[in-house]
């Protein structure tokens, strides 16, 4: 049995840039499901947003964030972050991250869709994520993080959350405790055949939180990233939306640019009109490019993404990529107040996993590196000042049971899922496929998956079982909420609803002890 102050789930940038905050006087440990580096962060390629200009300010990037929220993000939230996030890069800086500079040495800022100024940050080009990841992971090598450790449960004692449990690659499974555990795990692209996410990113962090009995929020705000390259009928990878801002614009075959007269903004419209527009042109057959020859010196602007044509075949010299909308962040998840603290004691989220309320209905484009910076931080801040309280868990109290099965569980593949997902609750919802979808989900004993001990599970069966509890999560909350806002596109219910601006779909299990359980199913108003 293992005992330490802070647990760490994941390791992106929410998880290290906390680790970094608390290694100074706690003791931390990070446990990840693969390689240090294998999740979300390491992909990110656009940037950070920050309002840095002498022409910019804060209050323009909290306008541009609620507004692509479709003003249901937690505008406090969305104050603070944006004036925090000027320091946050000046302390990257500082401390040693590799960011672009021209040659007076001053950031470049780039522009992304929906921002109303120049304010991404990035580093490495379009290798954003690689450097601040090179830099977090060199700034946390003296704290132990343990990799190929999956996290399969929470304990719980008492209504606290007290530890985890989690296996090694050799099946067995290891007992954590700590006195604050942190899900740091991301979203949940895996969920999906077309995702730009790595494969680690399956949802996990919320199927936990949700067996453990915490509440999740919103989780039907899913952004389909408008361009992923497509070749041979799969998804290769993101084409950041920075190609779009240097100048590219969507195409047809014939040179029709499809964002003409759609939005005023074409195609730096906000991401979930860009992503429908392309979605409708696929639905009728046609293939969707992005047209770069207009930009000059591609290749050096753009090198991650000439490289992963390349590797894929395309070539770029006809100026011409082909790509599809697919999944791509999740604005919902577990629900957390501002200092990350979900609705266990003791448990907390942060990064994509979290639902703050930052990015609302739909995320601006590079809000997300900023909020696993600014979160790390202020969870840090928060930790620190429990310990200088001296709240300390008294010795090792007995976490709750769960029921052990040798009942054999029938479990669908993983690419069942995903094509499931992508068809019945993707991009275009409707009500009649959701409630189809839902039974099918149902039928795998959703009950039975939130209550059952998976210490004697396989690695792949716990992968479907989290994987089918956050479907049903995103296939429940997408049909309780009767709208179309931000990343949730109803075809039956196609407008923005008045009434469900300040509402927020909240699910939460009503017991997660003994034989019974109960869901709410609930949307509550703020
Ligand atoms: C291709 C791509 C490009 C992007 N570009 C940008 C950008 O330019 N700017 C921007 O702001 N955002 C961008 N994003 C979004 C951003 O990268 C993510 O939202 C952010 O990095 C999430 O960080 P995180 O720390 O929450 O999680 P991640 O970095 O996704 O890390 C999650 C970690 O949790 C681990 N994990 C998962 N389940 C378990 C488990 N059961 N047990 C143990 N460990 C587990 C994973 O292995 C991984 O280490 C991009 C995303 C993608 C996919």
């Amino acid at each position: 049995m293992i005992h330490t102050d802070v647990l760490i789930i994941g390791s992106g940038v929410a998880a290290l840039q906390l680790a970094k905050k608390l290694s100074y006087d706690s003791n931390v440990i990070v446990l990840t499901k693969s390689y240090v580096r294998q999740g979300n962060s390491n992909l990110a390629q656009g940037g950070i947003a920050a309002a840095l200009a002498d022409e910019d300010h804060p209050t323009n990037h909290y306008k541009d964030t609620i507004e692509a929220g479709r003003f249901t993000n937690n505008h406090e939230l969305v104050k603070e972050m944006t004036n925090d996030a000027p320091d946050l890069i000046r302390e990257l800086l500082r401390e040693g991250c590799n960011l672009d500079r021209n040659d007076n040495g001053e950031l470049f800022l780039g522009l992304e869709g929906a921002h109303s100024h120049h304010r991404i940050v990035h580093g490495g080009g379009d290798a954003t994520g690689q450097k601040v990841m090179d830099f977090l992971v060199e700034k946390t090598k003296h704290i132990q993080i343990i990799e190929h450790m999956t996290v399969i449960d929470l304990l719980i004692s008492d209504d606290k959350c007290i530890g985890v449990k989690a296996k090694n690659t050799e099946g067995e499974v290891k007992s954590f405790f700590a006195n604050h555990i942190v899900l740091a795990t991301g979203g949940l692209g895996g969920l999906y055949s077309f995702t730009s996410n790595e494969n680690t990113v399956t949802g996990d962090g919320i199927a936990l939180a949700y067996r453990a009995g915490a509440e999740v929020c919103d989780m039907e705000f899913i952004q389909f990233h408008p361009t992923l390259l497509f070749v041979n009928g799969q998804c290769k990878g993101l084409v950041s939306e920075a190609v779009r801002g240097a100048g590219a614009s969507l195409v047809i075959r014939d040179g029709t640019r499809i964002m003409k007269g759609i939005h005023p903004m074409e195609d730096l419209a906000p991401r979930h009109i860009v992503s429908q527009t392309i979605y409708d042109h696929l639905q009728t057959g046609k293939q969707v490019y992005l047209d770069i020859r207009r930009i000059v010196e591609f290749q050096k602007k753009f090198p991650t993404i000439t490289a992963m044509c390349h590797e894929n075949h395309i070539d770029i010299s006809h100026g011409m990529i082909p790509v599809v909308p697919g999944c791509h962040f999740l604005m919902g998840g577990v629900k957390t107040d501002h200092f990350g603290r979900t609705s266990i004691n003791g448990l907390y989220a942060i990064g994509e996993v979290a639902y703050t309320g930052m990015h609302g209905a739909n995320r601006l484009a590079s809000n997300s590196l900023l909020e696993g910076l600014f979160f790390g931080k202020r969870l840090a801040e928060y930790i620190h000042s429990k310990k200088e309280e001296g709240v300390r868990i008294q010795g090792f109290p007995l976490p709750m049971a769960r029921n052990s099965t040798n009942e054999r569980l029938i479990l669908p593949d993983i690419e069942m899922v995903q094509r499931k997902m992508m068809n019945d609750a993707g991009i275009v919802r409707n009500g009649r496929q959701l409630k189809r979808h839902l039974a099918w989900l149902e039928s795998f004993r959703i009950q039975k998956l939130l209550t059952c001990s998976l210490d004697d599970k396989t690695e792949q069966e716990i992968q479907v079982i989290f994987m089918l509890i956050t479907a049903w999560l995103v296939t429940q909350s997408a049909l309780l909420r009767e709208e179309s806002r931000g990343g949730h596109y109803r075809a039956d219910f196609p407008y923005e609803e008045e009434s469900w601006l300040t509402k927020k779909v909240i699910l939460k299990q009503q017991s997660t002890q003994g034989e019974y359980y109960e869901q709410i199913k609930a949307a509550y108003a703020t």
